[in-house]
């Protein structure tokens, strides 16, 4: 066989280093010259049970207050959940407030459409 580090020919029941570059011959590693791994993934610091799920985030768009809390109280122990449920309570904390201007616009069309109505109503 040969060595997938070095090239060199190494006799099969020579053992499991090769004797030119000492590298182990049976582990599973990407072949020379390919690109560094990216580094593992960091360990989990938080709680399993903090998967991403978007259910919170509509709870924090139906329940801006709702969301908002959970989002302080789980920002340290599940940062992810805290984040969608601060995320779905800011969009919809944004939903209700262009909501309201939109209805106060529209009593305002109705208002000055009545009034300008009345106005030309009169004889
Ligand atoms: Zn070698």
């Amino acid at each position: 066989m040969f060595c997938k580090y070095c090239g060199k020919q190494i006799d099969d029941e020579g053992g499991s280093f090769c004797p030119y570059c000492g590298k182990h011959l049976l582990e599973n590693c990407p072949p020379a010259g390919s690109p560094a791994q990216p580094p593992p993934y960091p360990a989990p610091r938080y709680n399993l049970q903090d998967l991403p799920n978007g259910g919170w985030t509509v709870l924090g768009f139906f329940f801006p207050l709702v969301g908002f809390i959970l989002y302080l109280v789980w920002q340290t122990t599940f940062p992810i959940r805290s984040k969608l449920c601060g995320k779905g309570a800011l969009i919809g904390v944004i939903a209700e407030v262009v909501l309201v201007v939109l209805y106060i616009i529209v009593i305002f069309v109705i208002i000055a459409a009545a009034s300008a109505s009345y106005r030309y109503g009169q004889p």
